[in-house]
């Protein structure tokens, strides 16, 4: 067993002892240098550390766009339909002429709160696509939801006014 990458602590922590041998690297919790470290724990602070290999596409790539343009609308269509629901307990019922527009409004809350949901849900599998395909869901997702808020919204004004 051990750790996640298969390698023995003990090559793990000279992998790390031989990255460090001649590099000027600050500690990631306390950004102690911790050039020439022979061990694998900050003399600093006490952190544990470990040689990982990362990508600065990791962040703000394509799938925090997809998540983010799925989880604003979702909040949005959440905090309006708590609005909703509470104004149904203390002024009474809705209309028959709202109606449509409250269910209209459910079934988009619903439908960006699952898109968040897909979204979180294949992370790993929509990080192993190529790029290409990961901006084209990205932004499919992200106008799918953030263009139902404004579409709603137009069509809801023309009505009302
Ligand atoms: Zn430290």
């Amino acid at each position: 067993m051990g750790d996640m990458t298969g390698i023995p602590p003990a090559n793990h922590e000279e992998l790390l002892a031989a990255f460090l041998a001649d590099r000027d690297e600050p500690c990631p919790v306390c950004r102690y240098n911790v050039k020439a470290l022979e061990t694998s724990v900050c003399p600093e602070c006490g952190s544990r550390l470990e040689l990982q290999l990362s990508s600065p596409d990791l962040l703000l790539g394509p799938w925090t766009v997809a998540l983010l343009g799925a989880a604003l609308p979702a909040g949005f269509y959440t905090v309006i339909t708590l609005v909703t629901v509470w104004l149904s307990i203390t002024t009474g019922p809705p209309s028959r002429r709202e109606m449509p527009w409250l269910y209209a409004f459910y079934a988009l809350t619903l439908m960006t709160i699952t898109s968040c949901l897909v979204v979180i849900a294949r992370r790993r599998r929509f990080l192993r696509l190529h790029k290409d395909r990961q901006w084209a869901i990205a932004l499919a997702v992200s106008s799918l939801c953030v263009g139902s808020v404004i579409v709603y919204m137009a069509l809801f004004v023309a009505d009302k006014f």
